[in-house]
Formats: C-alpha cells, structure tokens, sequence
C-alpha cells in the first residue's frame, strides 16, 4: 500500500520573501532562502502582549481582549482584529479590523484590507502590498 502523501502548505518567508512548501504539520522550520528560524503556526492572542515582534508564515488574530503592543507585526496568510494593535503591520493575507478594532501605527501593508464600520485606523495605509523576494544570492 503506498503511502499517502502529506498535506503540503505553501508559505512565504517573512525575513526574506522566499516562497516554499512545507506539511501542513510543520509548526517552524529553517527558511532555505535566508537561513533563519521561522515561524508557521497560527498566532491567537487573547490578551495583552507586548513584544518587540510578532511574526509568523500564518494567520494572527487577536480576539476583543487581545491587545498586541509591538515594533512589528508579520503575517503570512492574513490578520484578524477584534482588538487593539499597536504596531506596523505587515501582511501579505487580509488585514480584517472588526467594529470594535483599534489599529495605530506608522505603517499597516497588506494584500488586502477589510474594515468593519466602527474600526478605528492611525496611520499609513498601503495597500495592495506584496512583500518583494529578496535576492539572497551571494
Ligand atoms: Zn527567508
């Protein structure tokens, strides 16, 4: 009996833009572009957390308590917020603010955008935003 092939997921690297394929399992993994540790898995905030960055290849959201206090947010597949977000926002998925959404920052770079009615927003805006490959080669 032949194996079952894994599920794949493609991601794209947030340090370097290399795009690849990893099992839908994998929760980090080492970029092949860049060299360096990245996340995957998706990021759920329920709370207050202050970081200096919040990055992954998958989806963050951050539900109405959740408050994200940072210098950078990445996210690879999308960002959805009931919440507050105090930090640039990078993304290459949907930035979704629900009616109750705070989002202040210098800069908020997304594929798309979608603000419900009530959402408030502090900042530069731009969008559609596609995170450039970088060329790594040496
Ligand atoms: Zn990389």
């Amino acid at each position: 009996m032949a194996k079952k092939p894994s599920a794949k997921r493609k991601i794209r690297c947030y340090l370097c833009g290399r795009g690849f394929e990893v099992s839908t399992k994998t929760m980090s993994t080492t970029c092949p572009g860049c060299n360096r540790a990245i996340k995957i898995e998706d990021v759920l905030v329920k709370s207050y957390v202050p970081v200096n960055e919040l990055q992954t290849c998958g989806r963050i959201k951050i539900t109405k308590r959740g408050r994200v206090a940072a210098r950078q947010i990445q996210s690879g597949e999308g960002i959805e917020c009931d919440g507050a977000i105090d930090a640039n926002i990078e993304t290459e998925g949907t930035m979704k603010l629900g009616p109750k959404a705070v989002w202040r920052g210098r800069t908020l770079q997304s594929q798309s955008l979608a603000i419900a009615d009530g959402a408030r927003l502090e900042g530069d805006i731009i969008v559609p935003w596609t995170r450039a490959e970088k060329d790594t080669a040496k």
